[in-house]
């Protein structure tokens, strides 16, 4: 019998109330996981009167010591049933295991470890001033839930984004209704589970199932009830929901899309600019908002560049999440692949170079209904080009040689986004230098996506709205009420 996936509201599993429900299939041969129960308006009502009676029940009068320690617990419960959501993200994504067992569930652990640490060092204002008669005040600042967050995701990552969310909402004592994406559904119901085992109380955390527009998402993001709206998603999703959150005068975050350049200097340590860049390029089947699609390379060390980026890319053989000669798992859906396609046409119609891969590889019997792509590298297109200009999310990039560090840096700010950059060079003034100037939320020296959960996470430019990441998730996962005491 086939699996079904149920909405989590209010500490129960929930069926669709309408009996719609859609298909979880595999990515990698594109078999029937489980269906899944769509959320209607009634599903996205009830779960968020329950996030709204939860802040005023038990919850909403425990301490920060009290909330942090539920935290903690959180996270050791994930890492108790870390096969379980190791499973479950695989089944959905397709990826393979020993990047999901290294990277997507330990940061879904942690992401309630450091925020639950982080929100028992915080600090708040204190002012002393000199009163008009001479006397003097007090102000000091306290941090109060922001209420009820809707936490609306995609599924490129789905438990590490989720819970880079859900962690700071609820250790700042906010109550959360998550709407994962129709792609990934597994692992956000999986930490209902985990919530009732560790006690956190009902309507705390809840999750509703299905679309974006006429479903689930769009209920939440316009539903009245709702505080604030924390966002990872695409760029035009982005907009739709702001607009959603402007009826409402809603707190918004927005993580959007990204076309992230790679600066590779004639001076760099080779070997690692090729080994970063690679991985910044094919990680997760080229799946990372902060992956790069535009590699731009000193004019000197063009030529050897491209031709080993080929080969890396060439080497790397698909195959299933558990073959651990795998290097690179599917696409998350036949879908994105047909639209991942279209980039690779419009390269071979703009008469690009395909220094490596450019379609579909052949699989073995069994897997060919997967949503499988070649890893891909070009050369020679003009930087007006939609595959140079659009953000693909895809396994693919662009090489452009540059001749000086002005044209390069010209060259990576011309873009409509502004998430991520990496730099590569052994002379540290540019590095500086050029970080400085490049217009992103991050930028990473002779490294990619090396994280440190304390510093400011976001995009600038329509990359996004805000910083998340340690105390600048506190900024806006609570409400600062000042409070001036006379004296
Ligand atoms: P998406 O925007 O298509 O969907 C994200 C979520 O929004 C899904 O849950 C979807 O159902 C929901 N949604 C869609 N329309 C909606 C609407 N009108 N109202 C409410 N909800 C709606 O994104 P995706 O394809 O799932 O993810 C890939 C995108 O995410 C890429 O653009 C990538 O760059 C971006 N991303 C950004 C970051 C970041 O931190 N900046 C991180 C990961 C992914």
């Amino acid at each position: 019998m086939t699996a079904e996936t149920l909405n989590f509201i209010d500490g129960r599993f929930v069926p669709s109330s309408s009996g719609r429900l859609f298909e979880n299939r595999s990515p990698v041969d594109h078999a029937l996981i489980s269906r899944v129960h769509e959320a209607g308006r009634p599903e996205v009502d009830a779960a968020v009167a329950a996030a709204r009676a939860a802040l005023a029940g038990p919850w909403g009068r425990l301490s920060v010591q009290e909330r942090a320690a539920m935290l903690y617990a959180v996270a050791d419960e994930i890492n108790r049933r870390f096969d379980d959501f190791l499973q479950a993200e695989v089944a959905d994504t397709g990826k393979p295991i020993a990047l999901a067992s290294h990277l997507d569930i330990p940061r879904g652990a942690a992401n309630f470890k450091i925020f639950a640490d982080t929100v028992k060092s915080a600090s708040a204002e204190f002012f002393e001033m000199t009163t008009p008669d001479g006397r003097t005040a007090l102000n000091y600042a306290l941090r109060r839930p922001k209420g009820v967050v809707a936490v609306i995701c995609p599924w490129n990552l789905p438990l590490l984004l989720m819970t880079w969310k859900v962690g700071p909402a609820l250790a700042c004592g906010n109550a959360v209704v998550v709407k994962p994406s129709e792609e990934t559904p597994s692992t956000a119901t999986l930490l209902g589970e985990v919530m009732n085992a560790v006690g956190v109380p009902s309507g705390v955390y809840n999750v509703v199932h299905g679309f974006g527009p006429n479903s689930a998402g769009e209920f939440l993001t316009r539903h009245p009830d709702v505080n604030a709206i924390t966002f990872t998603g695409e760029t035009a999703t982005g907009t739709k929901i702001l607009e959603a959150a402007a009826g409402g005068i809603k707190a918004t975050s927005m993580e959007l899309g990204g076309k992230n350049p790679s600066i590779v200097f004639a001076d760099c340590d080779l070997d690692n600019a090729l080994e970063v860049t690679s991985r910044a390029v094919f990680a997760n089947c080229g799946q990372v908002c902060l992956g790069t699609e535009r590699v731009y390379v000193e004019r000197p060390l063009f030529e050897t560049f491209v031709q080993r980026l080929g080969e890396i890319a060439r080497a790397m053989k698909p195959g299933r999440p558990d073959d651990a000669g795998s290097g690179i798992g599917p696409l998350i859906s036949l879908g994105h692949r047909d639209k991942v396609l279209s980039y690779y046409a419009r390269a071979k119609e703009e008469g690009a170079t395909i220094v490596a891969g450019g379609g579909i590889p052949q699989m073995p019997a069994g897997l060919a209904e997967g949503a499988w792509i070649e890893p891909t590298v070009w050369t020679g297109l003009p930087e007006t080009s939609a595959v140079v200009r659009e953000e693909i999310f895809g396994p693919c990039c662009h090489v452009t040689p540059f001749d000086s560090e002005d044209e390069v840096v010209a060259l990576a700010n011309d873009t409509q986004y502004g998430l991520a950059a990496s730099v590569h060079t052994r002379d540290l003034q540019r590095a500086h230098r050029v970080a400085a100037r490049l217009d992103v939320g991050l930028c990473w020296v002779n490294a990619w996506f090396l994280r440190d959960l304390r510093t400011p996470f976001g995009g600038a430019k329509m990359s996004g709205i805000g910083r998340e990441g340690g105390l600048h998730s506190l900024e806006f996962y609570t409400e600062l009420r000042n409070v001036c005491v006379k004296l």
